[in-house]
């Protein structure tokens, strides 16, 4: 008989896997099931230092990751690496199908993150790869000694930028206002970064360039006026990264799931959904707050309702 789990989780970033780990270590028959690489968000962020406890000079998304990975396998959380590309969760029994198989649990924790919003200029398509990038630790190599321009002005953006003044020989931070939204303490060490510049109260229009990035077009907000920026002769493309906040990946869910009009989920403090035993957890669902922490939190607190509902003492 096919098994059926009693809690399948959905993502492994760190609301999946603190979920995955309060689990296995409650002896709930646990599966995670991840489509990708473990981390979601935190495995493309070079700095990690605002997660409690973790005060490890330099210390990195990937490798807090790998500690809590480690972690949930070793209270016996099974793992399969699959894509979801249906569900029926509304009876009792949850049935998720994957590319691969079917899995079949009585509790659906869904921990499926959000990714990089577009910039949404003009030709940002075609020069994915060509010059833009959503994600500094995995690409700001590329760009050794050349011109970036970062756009957003966020956590992300700034920390993102000043971990590409590591490689790049100039940053320009590119934001549609004159003050940055991301945190104090960010900011002094940005402003105080001599690589790195701003460019305020601008968004970018259009990118352009012959197979490779090569220019863009710049609107003052205020003014109107369009600036054009061209890469220097010598080193022929520059790069852009965009870092203007995140979207869910919630689409699997779209319209079984009750989702606010952004398509975040809802969930009460408990982390449930409209749906009997399906919870969200992490930067799929509606809050205010959305770092390590809070997600890790969130994973902790479904998988002990879960816990609690299946357990006769409660
Ligand atoms: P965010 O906080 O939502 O910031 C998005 C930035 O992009 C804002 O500055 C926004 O401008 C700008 N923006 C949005 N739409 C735009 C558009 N269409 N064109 C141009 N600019 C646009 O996103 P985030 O920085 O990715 O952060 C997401 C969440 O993760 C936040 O809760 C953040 O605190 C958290 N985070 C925390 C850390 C950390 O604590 N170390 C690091 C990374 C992320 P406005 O300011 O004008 O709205």
């Amino acid at each position: 008989m096919e098994k059926v789990y009693d809690v399948i989780i959905i993502g492994a970033g760190p609301g999946g896997l603190a979920a995955a780990l309060y689990a296995g270590r409650s002896r709930l028959s646990t599966l995670l099931i991840e489509k990708g690489q473990d981390g979601g968000q935190i495995a493309i962020t070079d700095e990690i230092e605002n997660y409690p406890g973790q005060i490890v000079e330099g210390e990195s998304g990937p490798s807090l990751i790998a500690r809590m990975t480690a972690q949930a396998e070793k209270f016996g959380v099974e793992r399969v690496s699959d894509t979801i590309v249906s569900t029926d969760i509304l009876g009792e029994i949850k049935t998720l199908k994957g590319t691969k198989g079917e899995y079949k649990g009585k509790n659906l924790i869904i921990a499926t993150g959000a990714y990089s919003r577009p910039i949404g200029c003009k030709g940002e398509g075609e020069y994915i790869g060509k010059g833009v990038s959503y994600c500094a630790t995995c690409d700001a190599n590329f760009f050794e000694d050349l011109e970036v321009y970062v756009v957003g002005g966020g956590d992300s953006a700034v920390e993102e930028a000043m971990y590409l003044t590591k490689f790049a020989r100039k940053v320009t931070l590119i934001h549609r206002r004159n003050e940055l939204r991301a945190a104090k303490s960010i900011q002094e060490k940005a402003f105080k970064n001599p690589k790195l510049f701003f460019l305020w109260d601008s968004v970018v229009e259009e990118l352009f360039g012959d197979e490779i990035l090569q220019g863009m077009k710049v609107k003052n907000v205020k003014t109107g006026e369009i600036t054009t920026i061209e890469a220097d002769e010598d080193d022929g493309m520059f790069g852009v990264f965009g870092f203007i906040g995140t979207v869910p990946n919630s689409d699997l869910f779209k319209g079984i799931v009750d989702m606010d009009e952004r398509g975040y989920i809802p969930t009460d403090a408990d982390m449930h959904t409209n749906i009997p035993n399906v919870y969200a957890v992490g930067d799929v669902r509606v809050k205010s707050l959305r770092q390590v922490v809070t997600a890790a939190a969130d994973g902790a607190i479904a998988a002990v309702q879960v816990e609690r509902s299946l357990s006769d003492y409660f």
